[in-house]
């Protein structure tokens, strides 16, 4: 069986390894000439964690990673403690694989090297134009007119997926009014002790920041959401330091010591899209964000699509028929991610409460927590307890 991959981001890569490991032969084409990029990190449960330990991925994923001890969930106001849910250890023994924090680029490349082992081709610079589809296979046609034929086709090209343009047509992705920040701060910028080992969420009125470690504690990732509007979407847009110092002047300590320590922060708008009813066509399906977009506000846009990844492979493996395989991958998919795409959204108006709002929500969910006998650590079990094929 032949696979092509549009789109070498996480979703992708994983992807072609998780159908190379099961046999396909894979090809990837990835518009960028290069990849990684400067300032991102990633959080992932371990509802992904677990896929790329199934593919023999985890000692190096733990050597480029950060363990937090709990994920933490703060009021910008007074600093007090909302809400905590111990991970580490606890999370491991709970869920059964690791919560880890990496960079995207550090996670995007042993991805990578791990897809060029496994014998898949990796084309870097190859913009795909479109796919044209017949009952016996599907050929997809890069911009410089190079044709390709394979039996399936998978668009895990992003939010903005030409993919799905061109299967269902609709429309550009919504701007949600909300801006990130980005980047990554090596550690010896900060005072030694400032930053805890946790995931650390502070929320605020209209805007919340986002704090953990990754590439073993050498560096801190942020991300501080702010309403506004302004609609560049991008990896690498660079931003002003002095703004978004700014943004969160008269915030906690660490807040602050984060931002003046950030010389080159990113800038990226946060887009969304309505769950689509289904997301296949005959020997062409879609992976990642261009099948369900995700707000970062669950930490859970990567860790769909390397779920996506071990479910496709699943169903493709024993597949007599393509098209049926992909349907049924689609089906297994839509619920879940639907799921996950409105709890992101959820999040995104418990981060930005006022104040005396923000306090009644976390009250709620305290005690509601305090009836269960695992506590807040229950209310994840959907999420992270998921174990993908
Ligand atoms: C602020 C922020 C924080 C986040 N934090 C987390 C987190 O902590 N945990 C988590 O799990 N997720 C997080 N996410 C979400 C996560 O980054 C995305 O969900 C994930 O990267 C999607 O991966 P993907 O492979 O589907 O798409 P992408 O990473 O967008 O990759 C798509 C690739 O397709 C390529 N491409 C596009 N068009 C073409 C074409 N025509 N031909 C060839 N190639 C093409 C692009 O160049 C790109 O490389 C966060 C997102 C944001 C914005």
């Amino acid at each position: 069986m032949r696979a092509i991959l549009i789109g070498g981001g996480i979703g992708g890569l994983a992807a072609a390894l998780a159908l190379a490991r099961r046999g396909v032969s894979v090809t990837v084409l990835e518009r960028s000439p290069v990849l990684g990029e400067a300032g991102a990190g990633l959080q992932l449960g371990p509802n992904a964690t677990r896929v790329l330990f199934d593919l023999g991925l985890g000692e190096t994923l733990v050597a480029k990673a950060f363990a937090p001890e709990a994920a933490e969930i703060r009021a910008a106001t007074d600093q007090r403690l909302l809400l905590r849910n111990a991970l580490g250890t606890t999370a491991e023994a709970r869920w059964g694989a690791p919560y880890l924090q990496l960079h995207r680029a550090d996670l995007q490349a042993l991805l990578h090297d791990a897809v060029l082992a496994a014998g898949c081709a990796v084309r870097l610079g190859a913009s795909v134009l479109r796919i044209e589809q017949d009952t016996d296979r599907v050929r997809v046609i890069l911009s410089d007119g190079t044709a390709l034929e394979a039996d399936l086709a998978v668009g895990a090209d992003g939010v903005r997926s030409g993919v799905r343009q061109a299967l269902f047509g609709d429309g550009a992705p919504r701007f949600t009014g909300q801006v990130a920040w980005r980047g990554v701060v090596p550690i010896d910028r900060l005072a030694p002790g400032m930053v805890p080992p946790v995931a650390a969420v502070w929320a605020g009125r209209g805007r919340h920041f986002v704090h953990y470690y990754v590439r073993g504690g050498q560096a801190v990732n942020f991300v501080g959401v702010v309403e506004r509007d302004w609609r560049e979407e991008s990896w690498t847009e660079p931003g002003d330091p002095a703004e978004l110092q700014a943004d969160f002047a008269g915030w906690p300590p660490v807040v602050r010591a984060i931002c003046a320590a950030a010389t080159t922060p990113f800038r990226w708008a946060l887009f969304d899209r309505p769950p689509l009813p289904a997301w296949t066509k005959g020997r062409v399906t879609l992976l990642g964000d261009a099948a369900h977009p995700m707000l970062p506000f669950l930490a859970q846009g990567a860790a769909m699509a390397i779920e996506d990844a071990a479910v496709l492979s699943h169903r493709l493996e024993a597949a007599a028929d393509v098209p049926q395989a992909l349907k049924a991958y689609e089906q297994d998919r839509l619920a879940r991610t639907r799921r996950v795409q409105a709890a992101s959204r959820f999040n995104a108006r418990l981060f930005h409460l006022p104040p005396v709002l923000e306090r009644a929500a976390f009250l709620a969910a305290g005690v509601a927590d305090s009836l269960h006998p695992a506590g807040t650590a229950a209310r994840f079990d959907w999420l992270y307890g998921y174990k993908a094929p």
